[in-house]
């Protein structure tokens, strides 16, 4: 099976990068071809708990993976087309390795990362080195929170009270609630990024942000979840009973909230993206690999036309999601307001096409491909996720769709 796991042959038609993200690239290929893709393979295989007990591979990948330097602090001086730009190239390439496990090495950033948009230079400095995770979505409220407004709720809907509410007490904020199953790396996290309601005149309102330690007096964690795909990125509740934070842990008030959402969205969505055609690209190279290898008909697959128009598809996929990624955070990185609506075309795109490269893959292996003897089943269940991480597709069409209308004529 390790015939498979080469880089065969070269997969994109990049032009040429320049040093800096070719060495970005080439240090996290290796890092992905040689720690995140064998490990995640034996992780996958394992119950969520053991996944992160002590002395799992888990914790091997997650502190070989500082060595990439891939912090947002030491980011942060980088020019920030460029730094987006860095960050794709390495999202892309480690998820070729393995779709949990990036996420897992991805997730930590988050905090760090909201700090930054906040321009929140303390926060930026406390959350620098500490394993972060970001909490929006809550039991009772998935994609209602990841839409500041309800304005997608249904005519006749009632939002139902939020399970989570943080609310500012002079120099501290008070925390009481949980939030979902769903919050990727909260296992294993020191510090949470607290997207959540507060009361305004004794109705619950979004919201706040808040950096959370997960070492407070007050907060407890549940079962790490057993999920179908992504097994190796660890995800479970948050739990928070009278958490005291100070006051200089917010990152925005009520005012701000809706703005900095619009931001965290546009700037997380296309990177969830890239960890999808990530995925996609792994699949596609081991189709081709295995096209070459296996024969049907007296010959190799490959030499079948229709095995080849196949394998064009799913290069023509993966290409334009990735093109569209890279457009979106080159605009994104570079504009007064980011495009929420470009950031839901190119998720939606990749995971959509990461997804079908995927299963497509897995059609080219035939029989072999439902088998745990190869790899195509795995990269299938964890190509799944993306429909569904950072908001479900359909529900990002609704949020991209609405900022088409100009509701000044209506
Ligand atoms: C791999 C993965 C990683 C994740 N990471 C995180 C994380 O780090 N932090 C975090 O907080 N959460 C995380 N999530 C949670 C994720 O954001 C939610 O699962 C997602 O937003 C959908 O919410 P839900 O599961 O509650 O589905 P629901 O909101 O219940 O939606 C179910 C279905 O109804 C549709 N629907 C919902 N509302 C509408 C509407 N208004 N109009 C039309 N259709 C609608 C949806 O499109 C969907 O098909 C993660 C999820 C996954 C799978």
């Amino acid at each position: 099976m390790s015939d498979f796991l080469v880089n065969f042959p070269n997969s994109t038609i990049e032009p040429p990068m320049t040093e800096e993200e070719a060495a970005v690239r080439d240090a996290c290929n290796k890092f992905a071809r040689e720690v995140m893709r064998p490990a995640g393979i034996k992780l996958d295989k394992l119950s969520a708990e053991e996944m992160i007990a002590p002395g799992s591979k888990f914790w091997d990948v997650m502190e070989g993976a500082k060595d990439l330097g891939l912090s947002v602090k030491a980011m942060a001086e980088i020019e920030p087309v460029q730094r987006a730009r860095l960050f794709a190239i390495a999202t892309e390439e480690m998820s070729w390795g393995d779709v949990g496990l990036a996420a897992a090495v991805l997730v930590q950033n988050m905090p760090a990362l909201y700090a930054l948009i906040a321009n929140n230079q303390e926060m930026l400095d406390y959350c620098d080195g500490k394993r972060g995770c970001w909490a929006i979505t809550e039991p009772d409220h998935g994609s209602d929170n990841l839409d500041p407004g309800n304005t997608s709720a249904h005519p006749k809907g009632e939002i139902s009270r939020p399970n989570c509410v943080a609310q500012i007490q002079g120099d501290k904020i008070i925390i009481n609630g949980q939030k979902s199953a769903w919050v990727s790396g909260a296992m294993t996290a020191e510090i949470c990024a607290l997207y959540c309601h507060t009361i305004i005149d004794g109705r619950p309102q979004q919201g706040i942000a808040v950096i959370v330690p997960l070492d407070a007096p007050g907060v407890s964690r549940g079962k790490p979840l057993e999920k179908m795909g992504a097994r190796c990125l660890n995800q479970g509740e948050l739990f928070f009973d009278n958490v005291e934070v100070p006051i200089s842990h917010l990152l925005v008030g009520p005012d701000q909230y809706k703005d900095f959402l619009h931001h965290t969205l546009s700037n997380a969505n296309p990177y969830t993206g890239l960890v999808f055609v990530g995925a996609g690209r792994a699949a596609y190279e081991l189709a081709l690999a295995y096209a070459h290898d296996r024969k049907a008909g007296g010959v190799p697959l490959i030499k079948h036309q229709n095995v080849q128009y196949r394998l064009f598809h799913m290069f023509r996929k993966l290409e334009a999601a990735r093109a569209l990624l890279h457009r979106t955070l080159a605009y994104n990185a570079s504009a007064e307001t980011p495009s929420l609506i470009g950031a839901c075309s190119s998720k939606i795109t990749a995971t959509q096409f990461g997804f079908e490269v995927a299963n497509e893959a897995l059609q080219i292996f035939g029989g072999n491909g439902m088998t745990k003897e190869y790899p195509l089943e795995k990269l299938l269940r964890d190509a799944r996720a993306g429909l569904i991480a950072d908001g479900c597709n359909e529900f990002l069409a609704i949020a991209g769709g609405r900022q088409l209308m100009n509701s000044d004529l209506f």
